[in-house]
């Protein structure tokens, strides 16, 4: 009957009718490899593009629709967290907020992307994109927080208090007292100049904001300058030549970011000048990179040298004027030779110290004294001020083993977040014991007053001790120019890769990309470098 009704229509042999589709399905052709490739690369490409989309969907919605924030409840203690850099902001990220009243006290209102600054200083990234407000930071933790644009003056750990000075330019200067009953210092360090004169008055630095835009006008100013029709020659080529002092990573990716603008902007802009750019990076010790290892601090002297950058090694600089800087070279003998270099920029990258405020807070305690803190606040294993109860210290201006990196810094804040995590459980519930035994004491015999006590012990117990802090090193990387780094990794639980060249620095780019602070500095540096691509660095100056 069903056969034929449905008559003309291919219906399957009655033993096959239930069969596996497999089975049935024999007769028709088979989809060969390149296909299923091909429908495998376009269902993932598709996934992909999907997923993006979502991605960045969800992430603007959640800039533009911050959560609703709790006032801190009453009775939680005072947090004063001095500063707004890769120590104190990764604290902010995992500290609780409802567990304190925060108070964030910096002069910056922005956390800055340092490894970055040098790509800034050229017009590599701008500015902007590697910086975030500390607003957006705050306005996403579970509670409200307050924050203060001014910089601690002084620590008093006796009456447990900061002095600030606001310096805002509505109102001048206004200085006023925080109480704290924690305190955070993670207020970095400062540029040294070793008491070198002319340092200060001629050199741009290169460690905030406004250091690599003033290194960044300062060139094209010297640019321009050499332009001038008639202009003698020796002047023409004194302004060209950049001075960068100090071999160290900042100093070394700075001449290479240079070379790059240089090569890729100025000489196609600026022809007529093309020939008389020079870089020269002058080093006090044997070698650049000295951190580095020794096969990638050759990989990176032969990549300068490639770029024609002058490298004067085992060379100190002693003096610097408005146009000259003398420096003192040892010779392969040993003898000392004295070198004058005319120069039209000079960037001081020779290194850092610790702040006045650390200087005297060291000053202030006897045991930082007396166990000869020198580079920064010497501290314990849990990250607190060694002499203090209540006082900790994290990145550059605290004195560790470790190097004064963002990486040390952002893990030593990501730490001390979940240190007063769980501090503040412990207090609540060490609080409540305590409360508990008043009661026992009073009134041993009431109603469920021994089994509370014991539970509340239970729970303290729960909270436990935490672990020390322990840094694990990820690695070192650094950007030579030409489109070439370095790389020391940690990796597969501690085994050491070195590499440089061009495959390093797609990592190099990659791994600072993911590393940007937020959805929208990792957009805006990605634009920033597909915009250089394109249309090449913005060389007008602001
Ligand atoms: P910072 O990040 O310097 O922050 C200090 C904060 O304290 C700032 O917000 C400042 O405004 C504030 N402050 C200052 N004075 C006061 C005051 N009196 N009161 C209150 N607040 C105050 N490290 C790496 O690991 N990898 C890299 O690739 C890398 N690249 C770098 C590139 C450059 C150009 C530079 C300069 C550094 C680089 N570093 C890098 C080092 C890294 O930036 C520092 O180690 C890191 O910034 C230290 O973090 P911090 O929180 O201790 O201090
Ligand atoms: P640094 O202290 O590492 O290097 C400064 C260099 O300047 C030293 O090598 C020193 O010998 C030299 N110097 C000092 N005085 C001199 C003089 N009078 N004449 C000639 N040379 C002189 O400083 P930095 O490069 O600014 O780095 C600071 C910190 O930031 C370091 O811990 C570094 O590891 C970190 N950092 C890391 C990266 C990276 O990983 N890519 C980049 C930048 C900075």
């Amino acid at each position: 009957m069903l056969r034929k009704q449905f008559a003309g229509l291919r219906i399957p042999p009655r033993g096959l009718a239930r069969a596996p589709f497999r089975q049935y399905s024999t007769g028709k052709p088979k989809v060969g490899i390149f296909r299923r490739t091909w429908r495998f690369i376009k269902w993932s490409a598709g996934f992909t593009v999907a997923g993006v989309i979502g991605y960045t969907g969800v992430a603007i919605y959640a800039i533009h629709n911050p959560p609703v924030q709790l006032p801190v409840p009453e009775g939680k203690r005072r947090l004063v967290i001095l500063g707004t850099g890769w120590g104190s902001v990764s604290l902010l990220k995992s500290l609780d907020t409802s567990n304190y009243h925060v108070t964030v006290i910096s002069p910056r209102n922005y956390f800055l992307f340092t490894p970055l600054l040098t790509s800034c200083s050229t017009g590599n990234v701008e500015h902007r994109s590697i910086m975030e407000p500390i607003r957006q930071v705050m306005r996403f933790k579970q509670a409200e927080c307050t924050y203060v644009e001014g910089s601690a003056t002084k620590i008093d750990p006796d009456t447990r208090s900061v002095y600030v000075s606001t310096n805002d330019d509505s109102l001048g200067n206004v200085e006023i007292n925080v109480p704290y009953d924690l305190l955070v210092v993670g207020v970095g360090s400062e540029v040294s100049t070793y008491g070198i004169p002319g340092v200060k008055e001629y050199g741009c630095f290169m460690k905030e904001i406004e250091h690599a835009q003033k290194a960044r006008s300062k060139i094209m100013d010297a640019v321009e300058t050499a332009s001038i029709p008639g202009l003698d020659e020796e002047t023409r080529k004194r302004l060209l030549h950049t001075v960068v002092v100090g071999g160290g990573p900042t100093g070394v990716e700075f001449a290479g970011e240079l070379h790059d603008f240089f090569e890729e902007d100025l000489r196609r802009l600026t022809p007529w000048l093309a020939n008389d750019f020079k870089v020269t990076l002058v080093e006090a010790l044997p070698n650049v990179l000295p951190s580095f290892s020794k096969h990638l601090i050759n990989f990176a002297e032969k990549t300068l040298k490639d770029e024609k950058i002058e490298v004067m090694t085992k060379t100190a600089v002693k003096n610097v004027t408005e146009s000259e800087i003398t420096a003192v070279q040892t010779l392969p003998n040993g003898e000392k030779k004295e070198i004058v270099m005319p120069y039209g920029t000079f960037v001081w990258c020779g290194g850092n110290m610790p702040r006045t405020l650390v200087r005297e807070l060291i000053q202030a305690i006897p045991e930082q004294k007396d166990r000869g803190a020198r580079r920064g606040l010497l501290i314990d294993e849990y990250l607190r001020v060694v002499g203090t109860k209540d006082v900790y210290a994290i990145g550059d201006c605290a004195q560790s083993t470790y190097a004064p990196t963002a990486q040390v810094a952002g893990q030593q804040g990501s730490y001390l977040g979940s240190l007063l995590n769980h501090n503040a459980k412990a207090f609540s519930a060490q609080e409540e014991v305590n409360r508990l035994e008043k009661i026992a004491d009073k009134e041993p015999s009431a109603p469920g007053v021994q089994e509370d006590l014991r539970s509340a012990e239970r729970q303290l117990r729960r909270v436990g001790a935490k672990k020390p802090f322990i840094y694990s090193h990820q690695g070192s990387l650094a950007y030579v120019g030409s489109e070439k780094a370095v790389a020391d990794l940690n990796v597969w639980g501690g085994s050491e890769i070195s590499q440089g060249g061009q495959f390093t620095y797609l990592f190099w780019r990659s791994a600072y990309l993911s590393m940007c602070f937020s959805f929208r500095n990792k957009v805006l540096v990605a634009f920033d470098w597909l915009k250089v691509k394109i249309f090449g660095r913005d060389v007008s100056r602001e």
